[in-house]
């Protein structure tokens, strides 16, 4: 079976990761969509580090490779994704809970939070914790203030050794400027297991002094056995809340290929189905050199928009299981109709990147 290989991805361009959440827990949804999406042919799935879950996204991909023949027959081209998880190195929005005492509401409350929260992770008895990744955006909206958001931040040397012995193929490590001494300290409890890591990707907005930042932690990190991937993250956590969400993280992946920093560059925060045209436009893309950027993106991360992508399949999904297992993995796969509507979906996301001959379409 000829299925998309990673590496070649991120040398010729197209390159395509999936971001469950690095506080996303919710287990049947992330089977679901590292399931759905290996088959559309993702490069890579992020994951929230936790051994439960990458237990869970492998036991998707074995799934996706005993159904990778039926998916070529379709005509989609699946993919053996590398398993990603994300560390952080200090407070980070992507690493963080909300949270509110429901005992507290006003019962006349039209229950804002619930009808905005992307996840669905708000009802009566509060925030379901697993379903929460940490957008913030029921926050601001509560008529009596009392949403609140639970950051957290791993001990490197006691999370390190936990992934890596889970079985990963890649470690994301989210930093902001000025942090490097604490980046050092993730970056010192992840060598023991870096010679079997395939990549080691940085994810860092933008701010002050950023290219001299990044170009620190460069230098920090040699010799680096494996690839090496900068992920410019524009505007965390925003890809499905509009189309403009988009020109953020284009200008910031546009700041930092400008410098000539090796390695891979990937953007993240704000992508969705207006990336791929946006960079066609600006001519960021492989084999699109007419413009006067020095070189192309890699590939692009897409979260909140791929995963909203498949709402109407997770609901239907849900619908159909009774609620006594929806705590459990739902199995798609035993629902093929829905398995299929839901990988030519993705696909259509995927494909933007990934097709030879791109067209400025938007989906
Ligand atoms: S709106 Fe965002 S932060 Fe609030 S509960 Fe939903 S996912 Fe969590
Ligand atoms: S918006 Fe605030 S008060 Fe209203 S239901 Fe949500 S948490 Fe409770």
């Amino acid at each position: 079976m000829d299925l998309n290989l990673p590496n070649r991805s991120l040398t010729q361009g197209h390159w395509f990761k999936l971001i469950c959440g690095a506080s996303f827990q919710h287990l049947p949804a992330i089977r679901t969509l590292s399931l759905v999406y290996a088959l559309a042919g993702a490069d890579c799935v992020d994951v929230a580090a936790d051994p439960a879950i990458i237990s869970t996204a492998r036991e998707a991909f074995a799934i996706a490779h005993q159904l990778a023949p039926e998916a070529l027959d379709r005509g989609f081209t699946p993919s053996n994704p590398w398993l990603m998880v994300s560390l952080n190195d200090g407070e980070d929005p992507h690493f963080r809970k909300a949270e509110f005492n429901p005992e507290i509401c006003p019962t006349d409350c039209s229950r804002p939070c619930e009808s905005i929260c992307p996840a669905d992770a708000i009802n009566h008895s509060g925030v379901i914790d697993d379903r929460c990744y940490g957008c913030g955006r029921c926050v601001p909206i509560c008529p009596i203030e009392q949403i609140v958001t639970r950051s957290y931040v791993y001990t490197p040397e006691v999370i390190a050794p936990i992934v890596l012995q889970a079985g990963i193929d890649a470690i994301e490590i989210h930093t902001q400027v000025g942090r490097i001494d604490d980046f050092q300290r993730v970056w010192q409890a992840i060598q023991p297991g870096i010679d079997r890591l395939k990549l080691l990707a940085i994810s860092c907005p933008d701010g002050g002094e950023l290219l001299d930042y990044l170009w620190a932690l460069y230098e920090l990190i040699q010799p680096l056995p494996c690839e090496l991937v900068w992920q410019t993250d524009g505007r965390p956590m925003s890809g499905d809340i509009g189309d403009g969400a988009t020109r953020a993280c284009v200008k910031l992946g546009e700041k930092v290929l400008a410098t000539d920093l090796p390695g891979y560059i990937q953007l993240a925060g704000g992508t969705n189905r207006h990336t791929v045209p946006k960079l066609e436009i600006v001519g960021m893309l492989h084999n699109r050199d007419s413009t006067p950027v020095s070189r192309w993106i890699s590939g692009i991360a897409y979260g909140s928009y791929a995963r909203s992508l498949l709402s109407p399949v997770f609901t239907q999904l849900e619908e159909m299981m009774p609620l006594s297992v929806q705590s459990n993995p739902c199995a798609i796969e035993t629902v093929p109709d829905l398995l299929w509507q839901a990988v030519s979906l993705a696909s259509e996301l995927v494909h933007q990147i990934k097709s030879p001959n791109r067209v400025l379409q938007v989906i």
